[in-house]
């Protein structure tokens, strides 16, 4: 008998899965289908080089539909609008119905600018980021942006957008009140702050909002703004909650140190549109890249019956690395802190090599 397996998105932890069924082949007995409305992944972290014209724009993609082909798996161009993880039927946006043994969801969160902000046509969420890329490729210069969002996606933007390539842009960032990079030890908060100081990029410790066609931070207009980037966070998807699959209070899909669900086995899922049930996780791509070997090695399980046993344990401590946009990027290790053109140079070559890694799996015969 066949079993069928679902991946839902083409998100950093389904690219593992589909590298190791290039490279170790499909489970024997099994029809594999990816759905996922584009055939190509856009890697976030090299967003902001692409901005500052450190990367050529598609220096930083993954070909979904050629992992997929040499994968032997079937691509279904579509989203996920619901899934029934009783009667095991995913029923997509433009209304197919995909019945599946076991499923895998990793479609990353949905943007949240409009529903924090307010609607105004100058808004541009960053998700989805391929969106995003494709929405500023086509704009003009921009004299002044405003960036809302003060974790690292809206750092790295702000510096960016200050650095774009022959179109610099003046920049305001409204990090929050929860001020800059929440959750990052003193030491970055503090290198972050004096580097975009010395790029005169103002910083507002105030929530940003659009109120009678104007961004405000709090009390404090920033007009005039010709784009406001709103890079805040990202919130699950409407169907996660609505699927009767264990969620989190926001409503994100609920799995174990396995990736799995807690209330269905037979699903898994991993990035950030999962919540550990153990220990939280910020929701990042170093933690969606980091759970897709372990999320194969368990689909790899399930698919031939056996109990899945491989767990993620992220490190206590997480490197992050953001780019300045000037030549230069600041590392996060920890309580540890480090700056200059060596940290770039150290980025450059992490995120190249991943996509690289992929590339050349897409090309093997
Ligand atoms: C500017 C910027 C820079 C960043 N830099 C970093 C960084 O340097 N390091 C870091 O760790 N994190 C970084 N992040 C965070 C990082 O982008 C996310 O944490 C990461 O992309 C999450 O990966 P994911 O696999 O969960 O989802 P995603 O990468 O969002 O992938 C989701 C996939 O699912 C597809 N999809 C979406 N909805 C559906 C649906 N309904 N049905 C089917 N498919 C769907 C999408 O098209 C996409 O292919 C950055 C974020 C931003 C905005």
């Amino acid at each position: 008998m066949t079993a069928t397996i679902l991946l839902i998105g083409g998100g950093h932890a389904h690219v593992a899965v589909l590298a190791d069924w290039i490279t170790n082949g499909l489970p024997s007995g099994t029809r594999a289908v990816l759905l996922t409305p584009e055939p190509r992944l856009r890697y976030s972290g090299m967003v902001p080089g692409w901005i500052a014209g450190q990367h050529a724009r598609d220096d930083g993609v993954v070909d979904l539909a050629a992992l997929a082909q040499r994968a032997g798996t079937q691509l279904v161009l579509d989203k996920c609008a619901a899934i029934d993880p009783d009667t095991l039927v995913v029923t997509t946006a433009q209304g197919e119905r995909i019945a599946f043994d076991i499923a895998s969801i990793d479609t990353g969160g949905e943007g949240r600018g409009a529903a924090l902000l307010g609607d105004d046509p100058r808004l541009i969420d960053v998700r989805p980021i391929g969106a995003f890329v494709d929405r500023l490729a086509a704009l003009p210069a921009l004299a002044r942006v405003v960036v809302a969002g003060g974790g690292a996606g809206g750092v790295e933007l702000a510096f960016a957008l200050a650095n774009r390539a022959d179109a610099p842009s003046r920049v305001v960032l409204t990090a929050g009140e929860g001020g800059l990079l929440p959750g990052f030890a003193p030491a970055v908060q503090r290198r972050v702050a004096r580097a975009l100081a010395r790029q005169g990029i103002a910083v507002h410790h105030a929530d940003a909002q659009i109120a009678g066609g104007k961004i405000m931070a709090g009390e404090v207009s920033l007009e005039p703004a010709d784009a406001i980037i709103a890079a805040l966070g990202s919130a699950a998807p409407p169907w996660a909650r609505a699927s009767g699959l264990a969620v989190d209070a926001d409503g994100f899909i609920s799995v174990s140190a396995r990736q799995q669900s807690p209330s269905h086995p037979h699903i898994f899922a991993a990035g950030d549109v999962a919540a550990r049930i153990d220990r939280p996780l910020p929701h990042s791509g170093v933690h969606a890249v980091f759970a897709g070997p372990v999320l194969a090695a368990n689909l790899r399980s399930a698919l031939a019956g056996e109990r899945p046993r491989a767990a993620y344990q992220p490190r206590w401590n997480s490197l992050y690395l953001m780019n300045t946009g000037d030549g230069s990027a600041i590392a996060s290790y920890g309580p540890l802190a480090a700056e200059g053109a060596f940290v770039l140079r150290l980025k450059h070559w992490i995120d190249k090599r991943w996509i690289a890694k992929y590339a050349a799996l897409a090309k093997s015969a």
